[in-house]
């Protein structure tokens, strides 16, 4: 790659995790390349932001190194972790019940949220939790209508799984908000605000310096857009063209892959 680019229009990239770095389980290079070309040669800072709560920032670390990025867990967001910080930083060490699975768990317990055992906990977090049992559900139950803070890592109703389409968090969540006539008290994950905010929060920089690469519509883009940070839609995940020419949603600009950011004279 030349060294004679012109600079770059925007110093942070958030950029969403599946359906732009990989598909279920197909890397996408092209956009990885792009990526990784815009880290090491433009010297642009990259999070690295998802919705999903399964795994922890450790495990997304490892992906992201074995696809040769140069990463560590300060740059990586999941729902999981950021709701642990925000509890930690707003409750304190409080305790938790949790459905949700390890990343969750693992998250939560870096920041010494401690799990209840057999007593009330001050807050009921729920992930996506592929073993979730009808007797967990009936416990968060209880415990909401009960007084713990109920708390929504993200409420992404579905999401894609190897060509199929699985429940995600938001679906238990609904559950939730259904048996219990109560709506979260705090919901963490994108099109909420509190991603982006805690990169802007980190970096001290201007919104129009940053911007927000990511597959859905309705959190990526949606997220970017209510904050007013420029966003940028790319073709490579849940999202076509016709999803796009539906929805009221719109993002700045719309890719069929990443190379446009090095190709487009509109963005640079
Ligand atoms: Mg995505």
């Amino acid at each position: 790659m030349s060294k004679s680019r012109p600079s770059f229009k925007y110093k942070v990239i958030l950029s969403d995790l599946d359906g732009v770095l990989w598909r279920g389980s197909k890397v996408l290079y092209e956009n990885i390349e792009v990526l990784k070309t815009l880290a090491n040669e433009m010297n642009i800072k990259i999070y690295f932001t998802t919705n999903n709560s399964t795994k922890s920032r450790e495990e997304y670390v490892s992906k992201l190194k074995s696809l040769g990025f140069t990463v560590t867990t300060d740059y990586v967001i999941t729902s999981g972790s950021l709701t642990a910080k925000i509890l930690r930083e707003k409750y304190g060490e409080i305790s938790v019940y949790v459905i949700g699975e390890k990343g969750l768990y693992e998250e939560l317990a870096m920041r010494n949220l401690g799990i209840a055992r057999r007593r009330k906990p001050e807050a009921v977090v729920v992930g996506l939790d592929r073993k979730l049992t009808y007797k967990k559900l009936a416990k968060a139950l209880d415990y909401i209508l009960n007084g713990s803070l109920f708390v929504a890592t993200n409420t992404d109703a579905t999401l894609p799984t190897n060509g199929k389409v699985i429940p995600g968090a938001g679906s238990i969540v609904a559950a939730l908000i259904e048996a219990s006539g109560k709506k979260p008290d705090m919901i963490v994950g994108k099109p909420e605000p509190w991603m982006y905010l805690e990169v802007l929060k980190r970096e001290s920089i201007s919104k129009d310096k940053v911007l927000v690469i990511g597959d859905r519509l309705d959190t990526d883009i949606l997220g970017a857009n209510r904050l007013g940070i420029d966003s940028l839609l790319v073709l490579t995940g849940v999202t076509s063209k016709t999803d796009l020419a539906k929805s009221s949603t719109k993002p700045k600009y719309v890719c069929n892959n990443l190379k446009c950011l090095l190709n487009n004279p509109r963005i640079l």
